[in-house]
């Protein structure tokens, strides 16, 4: 596929460094030599990954009138994955290399006649089916009728509790469902740090729209909202796109469909995809069940099975996202001529981990330090705040690189006028500001 912009702007190797070596991202067991698939959030991306839920909870929740909340359990009954397809049908095809013995997916294979990894030649067994649900047992015994499987998804627990959240929430088409939560695949080949995982986070949104005409308005509308949520967390343009999908492309149930895609450093990667569904989800469990889960509209006195848009994003792919959208090397020169480099994240101030860091100039001059302490715990309040001390260099660079909008710095001044020096993160511009001015002028600029 073409490139607009080049993917090669940061690797792969430098955001994995500098997501461990600043507490963002671990592999996960690393002590135990890691488990593939798996990574686990540090101090500053436990807290990156909470913004970026917040952001999409925000906007697609909070601010609308007509989407509720929903949080359904991991493992349901097995017949929600029968019915919706998953069971015999939620699969890739792999091929094992009998003399290195790796697996792969056979649709990625470049070469279907020679493995990718030791270079024999016809070496794959036949390409078989490998279903993606992890499988679970659930109670004290372990037979086939204690499996279970750990939700692919999170769309099926909006499918099968439709009427029980339309009944108590007292909504009518149209009318949306969202959810945050865990989803488990046994991908075969999990990689490209967190962009495939086995474990990962969606942030899915379920709009039941009437059969009126209007169905389609209602998808170019959630398009529409998703790409303004983009641009406002300043997601660059030139590595974003809404792929539409044609109909070829598309499941046969499916009207429209949008793939939002990301200039990865490999290339383009689907972190997002909104589609239109009809009524496929609802009608499989309504079929399997047996139970009627069409809306009951009691004006009209009318039973009609609603339409379905669908927004479904990974949160980990979107966090991935946006930390190597912000990822910048930047050069410049110092006051004294001399060549200087830094690594800084651009992140957006709501979603950046720490907001403002304070620092007392010195680190053994107690009077410094209770000033800076002191200072910092009454932002605390209001922003997401972290008080260091030392070097000021080395303590610049360090909030460029964790992505902190804003640095206070308390000196020896601070002490006689209680002034104090805002140095912005993208600028590298410093002001000197009085201590009564600092709160409003930090809430101006972020
Ligand atoms: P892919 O083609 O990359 O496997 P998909 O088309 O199977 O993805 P969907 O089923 O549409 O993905 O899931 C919706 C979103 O969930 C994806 O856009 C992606 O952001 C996220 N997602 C899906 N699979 C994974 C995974 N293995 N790791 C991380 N995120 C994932």
């Amino acid at each position: 596929m073409e490139a607009t912009a080049s993917p090669q702007r940061v690797s792969m190797d430098e955001i994995t460094a500098l997501a461990k070596r600043r507490g963002f991202i671990f592999q996960s067991s690393e002590i135990y030599g890691g488990i593939n698939g798996f990574w686990d959030y540090g101090p500053l991306g436990a807290v990156l990954k909470a913004n970026v839920k917040r952001a999409w909870w925000r906007d697609t929740v909070e601010l609308r009138d007509d989407v509720v909340a929903f949080d359904s359990a991991i493992v349901m009954h097995p017949l929600v994955w029968k019915a919706s397809g998953h069971v015999d049908a939620f699969h890739d095809v792999m091929v094992d290399c009998k003399v290195c013995k790796h697996r792969f997916r056979y649709d990625q294979l470049a070469d279907t006649a020679q493995c990718p990894d030791c270079g024999s030649k016809a070496s794959f067994t036949d390409p078989r089916n490998f279903n993606l649900m992890m499988r679970t047992s659930v109670g004290p015994m372990e037979d086939t009728s204690s499996v279970a499987y750990l939700r692919p998804e999170t769309a099926q627990g909006i499918f099968v509790n439709f009427k029980n959240i339309y009944q108590s929430a007292r909504k009518r088409p149209p009318f949306g469902v969202a959810q945050i939560g865990k989803s488990f695949r046994n991908e075969i080949t999990p990689g490209n740090f967190t962009y495939r995982l086995r474990e990962f986070e969606q942030a899915e949104l379920e709009y039941f729209v009437p059969d009126d005409g209007k169905d389609l308005d209602a998808f170019t509308e959630w398009v529409e909202r998703r790409k303004a949520w983009y641009a406002s967390y300043g997601i660059a343009s030139e590595r974003l796109r809404f792929y539409e999908l044609g109909e070829a492309e598309r499941p046969h149930y499916a009207k429209a469909g949008v793939d939002v895609e990301y200039l990865f450093p490999w290339g383009w990667g689907e972190r997002e995809s909104i589609a239109h569904r009809g009524t496929y989800d609802l009608d499989a469990h309504m079929k399997l069940s047996g139970k009627d889960l069409r809306f009951f509209d009691e004006a009209a006195k009318t039973h009609y099975t609603p339409l379905l848009i669908e927004s479904s994003a990974g949160v980990d792919r979107t966090l991935l996202t946006f930390m190597i959208d912000a990822y910048e090397r930047e050069r410049s020169v110092d006051p004294n001529g001399k060549e200087t480099e830094r690594t800084v994240l651009r992140f957006h101030p709501q979603i950046a981990p720490v907001q403002v860091a304070v620092f007392s100039l010195a680190r053994n001059k107690p009077e410094l330090v209770e000033r800076a302490v002191a200072i910092e715990g009454a932002l605390r309040r209001s922003h997401r705040t972290q008080y260091d001390e030392g070097n000021i260099g080395q303590l610049y660079r360090r909030q460029d690189e964790i992505g902190t909008p804003l640095c206070v710095t308390v000196d020896y001044e601070t002490l006689g006028d209680g002034s104090v020096t805002v140095r912005a993160r993208d600028s590298m511009q410093q002001d000197r500001v009085a201590g009564d001015a600092l709160q409003s002028y930090l809430e101006k600029r972020l």
